[in-house]
């Protein structure tokens, strides 16, 4: 196979990703009579949305008072200042919208016995800007991300979007001037290559929690659109922000949703003491993530932890009674019976942090364009190209991001991208030529691993790279053990060059996805590690023992890094909203 015999195919828009944030954007554009492309390395309702748990944030005022001011506060509030504001406005207005927009194609939300939509309290919500606790996640029982994710798929169906199911995209394509037109994949089952030729390109592939070893992320959740956007000469932004959440089963990682303690579940020490009311006087075990993450470690590390190793605490939801547990939480209390053999109706869970979140990502405006600084200007979109949803920093998280706002943010940015796609393909009609060269270059990246090699397997490194990233770059975090981290990433970076994957066999397809992925997982951890180590301060999920206080004379800025040199760069934060008045740095207390 020579690259003039691979075929090409010619679509108005692609789409690299099929979870939430893809498959909104798919549907917009479908509908509008774009001819589109969806390209998924897994069968779509596989994506990782459809994990999501407890929620979406929505101010719909079902359950108590509510407005999107109050959620814009504390989104803003919660990203520790380093959120856009313009961006933070546009979500949480356009937030309700979007949830009846879902309810209209077919999700099944929990409902109130008057018919409205379900809203359970969740950790950093407050009513009348950081007043008494809000009601403002929309939830499908603990199943929203499924609801939300199957629904989606069927109109995607219904509207005629093109998929191509398993195949994998190995990088962007370029055209002379730098604009991108499309991306070279390959179908995992035959091997098959193919180049898909479009105007515009919307990269929507998830986040990088496969960077730790216990995460409650998907296998396939290993940032591969950040690797692509930096092989594309893209900065990555804000990468040292990665969100653990506190609950995780303690040991192995799986999630056990933040709707678990908004039901009225609660934390407690060795002793049986609610520690949190310590932490979070006022928000107790509703406080930011972050808050409670920390709070968790620090019990652990002063020796209050339980279990043999004191190394959990334990996490009461049997006060609750069966009859709620089984209503509104019916899929965590299947998750520990089958994975703990115990039932949390009956005795309390051990959790204990676990990484969930990228907050950082390819660095767009609140129409989906992916910008960079050029030259003089702060910031210039590249034409073509788009992002939205996890693998994008848009930024509405910032430092921290509130749960319920991520599967707000895929579903609110993935629509926007398409709505700033269809006014672009009014404008531009044709197709442009490729620059072969980056058709070349694609190329010889997938066939680097036809050489099976002979250095270290891809597996070990892959497991090296998530040990060190968990012991250097974890809740807390200090210079020493963060330039270490540079340092050993920077050595399994030099491995995974000569690396050796599984012989030329049945499984060759997926040893080969396996190798780009963890080629895509490497630079996104040097970019993790190279970020947290320049920030000396301490900031949302960013925690530095050596600097432990905000730092907003020198720190209120986003960083990027860029993979030509591993080059740091900065900048501003967008402070201005949209239409209401700047809400300035403040201490964050919960
Ligand atoms: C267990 C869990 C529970 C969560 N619960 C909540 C919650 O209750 N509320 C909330 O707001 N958020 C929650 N989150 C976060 C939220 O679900 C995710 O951030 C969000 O769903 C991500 O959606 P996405 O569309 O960006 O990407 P994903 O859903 O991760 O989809 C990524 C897509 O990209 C494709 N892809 C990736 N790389 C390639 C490639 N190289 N080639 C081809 N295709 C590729 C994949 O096949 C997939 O289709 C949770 C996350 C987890 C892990």
């Amino acid at each position: 196979m020579t690259i003039s015999n691979i075929q090409r195919r010619r679509f108005d828009s692609l789409i690299i990703g099929a979870g939430g944030g893809g498959l909104r954007a798919a549907l917009q554009l479908a509908e509008a009579d774009a001819s589109v492309a969806v390209v998924s390395k897994v069968f779509p309702t596989r994506s990782h949305t459809v994990a999501a748990q407890g929620g979406m944030n929505a101010a719909l005022a079902n359950v108590l008072p509510d407005n999107w001011h109050w959620h814009m506060f504390d989104t803003v509030k919660g990203s520790d200042y380093l959120g856009d504001q313009d961006a933070i406005e546009y979500m949480c207005r356009a937030a309700p919208k979007v949830v009846y927009e879902l309810e209209h194609f077919g999700v099944p939300f929990s409902r109130l016995d008057n018919g409205r939509i379900y809203q359970r309290p969740f950790g950093g919500q407050s009513q009348n800007f950081g007043g008494e606790q809000a009601a403002r996640t929309c939830a499908a029982a603990d199943r929203t991300g499924h609801a939300i994710l199957h629904s989606l798929y069927q109109q995607n169906i219904r509207a005629k979007t093109h998929f191509f199911d398993e195949y994998f995209a190995v990088d962007l394509l370029k055209d002379d001037d730098g604009n991108i037109l499309g991306a070279f994949v390959f179908d995992i089952h035959t091997g098959e290559e193919l180049i898909i030729e479009a105007k515009t390109t919307l990269l929507a592939t998830g986040g990088a929690g496969q960077l730790f070893r216990t995460t409650t992320n998907a296998l396939i959740n290993t940032g591969d659109g950040m690797g692509m956007a930096l092989r594309a000469g893209i900065p990555l932004q804000d990468m040292e922000f990665f969100q653990f959440h506190p609950t995780g089963i303690a040991g192995r990682g799986m999630l056990i949703t933040e709707g678990a303690r908004g039901e009225g579940g609660y934390l407690v020490n060795v002793n049986g003491e609610r520690f949190m009311e310590r932490y979070a006087p006022k928000a107790k075990d509703l406080a930011s993530r972050d808050v409670v993450s920390r709070a968790i470690e620090t019990e652990v590390r002063e020796g209050r932890g339980c279990g043999p190793d004191k190394d959990h605490v334990m996490l009461k939801l049997d006060h609750l009674g069966v009859d709620v547990i089984q209503k509104r939480l019916p899929g965590i209390r299947q998750t520990c019976i089958t994975f703990l053999g115990m039932d949390p109706a009956e005795e309390p869970v051990p959790v204990y942090p676990t990484a969930h979140y990228t907050m950082g990502g390819i660095p767009t405006d609140r129409h989906g364009q992916v910008v960079i600084p050029v030259k003089d200007t702060p910031e210039e979109a590249v034409t073509g190209l788009y992002a939205a949803g996890e693998c994008a920093c848009v930024s509405v998280h910032g430092a921290n991001r509130l749960g319920g706002n991520s599967l707000l943010d895929i579903l609110v940015f993935g629509r926007a991208a398409a709505n700033h796609i269809i006014d672009y393909l009014k404008e531009n009609h044709y197709h442009r030529p490729l620059n072969e060269k980056s058709v070349e270059k694609a190329y010889q990246r997938l066939h680097r691993w036809d050489d099976t090699g002979e250095g270290e397997s891809v597996e070990k490194i892959r497991s090296d790279l998530k040990r060190v990233m968990e012991k250097n770059c974890g809740v807390f975090r200090t210079q020493d053990v963060l330039d270490n981290g540079i340092k050993e990433v920077s050595a399994l970076h030099e491995k995974l060059k000569h690396a050796r994957i599984k012989d030329h066999s049945a499984m060759f397809n997926t040893a080969r996805v396996e190798a780009l992925e963890l080629e895509n997982l490497m630079d996104v951890a040097l970019a993790t590690v190279y970020s947290a180590s320049a920030r000396t301060e301490s900031r949302g999920a960013h925690s530095r023992v050596d600097f432990q206080e905000r730092d907003d004379m020198n720190w209120m800025r986003h960083t990027l890094y860029s993979l030509e040199g591993r080059k740091l760069d900065y900048k501003p934060v967008r402070t201005k909203p949209m239409t209401v008045a700047t809400f300035p740095p403040k201490a964050r207390v919960y």
